[in-house]
């Protein structure tokens, strides 16, 4: 079968990568976005597709368009976006799930919504089960982020409950590959960058902090196997559940570009999670997925990557 998928955020990093793997299968693709992180360069290559639709919306405002599918990944994901205008992002977050849950209500669409680790907060769980409840700072600078996610995942479980929309619910750990842009802030982007340009690489406080780091097209396609999946609301968490410190990221990164950039440390910013890794048993049982990109293979994507964006970059492209 053939569907329509309206992508939100289609034109940010894993959305990008999103709409292609639909396309790919043979699905139309309605992308929305009203371009604050997301990029006209990371679709330009999809766009001659006559199974592409490009519409420039805001998720905070309804929209009516008759679809089979939604995968709502609106919102900036770096904490350097979602900072910058906090109010907004609360706004993208609960108002973006009220307008498309109530379209997907309206037309009988499935709904994906693009969930985060960063519902379990700084979490005293370690590796991070979907069973935890975790440990939310609700004022803090990044509670914009955390609790508008947190409250998009209980807008979706109500409308489950109470008008028995179909839903899905991906709680997304750390992702990076391609198409994250230069300016993006997180750190995959950031020290490979600041390596490949020859710059200080910015360690924020000791570097003991840890992450696990998931390739986006192994993303991709436990995101398109969850859609598929014919009866599971989730939530389930998907990553990988290699757990890398933030020093040995920038080791490999260093290692990889053949750099001599020098380590510099920087303060930690308030509320950064200690330690990240997720339990995906649940995942591999129910979709059968497993992430295949190791990070050093997934980074060496990446960097070639960067280094074709610096060298336009460098040429005045
Ligand atoms: P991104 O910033 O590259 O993409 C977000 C996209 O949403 C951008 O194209 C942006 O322009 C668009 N957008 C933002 N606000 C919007 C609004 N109000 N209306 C319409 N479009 C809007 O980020 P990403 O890494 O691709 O993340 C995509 C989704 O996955 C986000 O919902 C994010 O919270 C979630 N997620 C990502 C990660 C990760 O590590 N990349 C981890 C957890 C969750
Ligand atoms: N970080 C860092 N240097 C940077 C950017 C980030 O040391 O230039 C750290 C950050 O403090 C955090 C980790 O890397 O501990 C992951 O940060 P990111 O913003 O990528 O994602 P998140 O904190 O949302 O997981």
């Amino acid at each position: 079968m053939s569907y329509v998928n309206l992508v939100t955020g289609g034109a940010g990093f894993i959305g990008s990568h999103l709409c292609e793997r639909l396309l790919e299968r043979g699905e139309e693709v309605l992308c929305l976005d009203n371009f604050f992180t997301g990029s006209k360069d990371n679709i330009a290559h999809l766009m001659a597709n006559p199974r592409f639709e490009l519409i420039r919306h805001d998720v905070t405002e309804p929209i009516r368009v008759e679809i089979d599918r939604i995968y709502n990944l609106a919102c900036p994901a770096s904490p350097i976006h979602y900072q910058y205008n906090p109010i907004k992002t609360v706004k993208t977050n609960v108002m973006g799930a009220l307008n498309m849950l109530g379209l997907a209500r309206r037309v009988k669409a499935r709904i994906l919504q693009a969930s985060t680790s960063e519902v379990y907060g700084d979490p005293a769980v370690h590796p991070q089960e979907e069973s935890y409840w975790g440990n939310v700072n609700p004022i803090g600078i990044r509670s914009c982020y955390d609790e508008g996610k947190r409250v998009a995942e209980t807008l979706f479980f109500d409308y489950h409950r109470q008008n028995r929309v179909d839903i899905r619910v991906a709680r997304i750990f750390n992702t990076y590959g391609p198409r994250m842009s230069i300016d993006d802030g997180r750190v995959v982007s950031n020290f490979i960058v600041q390596a490949l340009r020859g710059e200080p690489i910015t360690i924020y406080g000791d570097g003991s902090q840890s992450r696990s780091f998931c390739y986006v097209s192994d993303m991709v396609n436990a995101l398109v196997a969850l859609m598929d999946l014919h009866d599971c609301t989730g939530p389930v968490n998907l990553g990988n559940p290699d757990e890398f410190t933030i020093k040995e990221l920038a080791d490999e990164v260093l290692r990889l570009t053949e750099s001599e950039s020098e380590l510099i440390k920087k303060p930690l910013p308030a509320d950064d999670p200690v330690r990240r890794q997720p339990d995906i048993q649940l995942a591999q049982h129910m979709l059968d997925w497993t992430p295949q990109i190791a990070l050093r293979d997934g980074l060496k994507h990446t960097v070639d990557y960067f280094e074709t964006v610096l060298s336009r970059h460098n040429y005045g492209e």
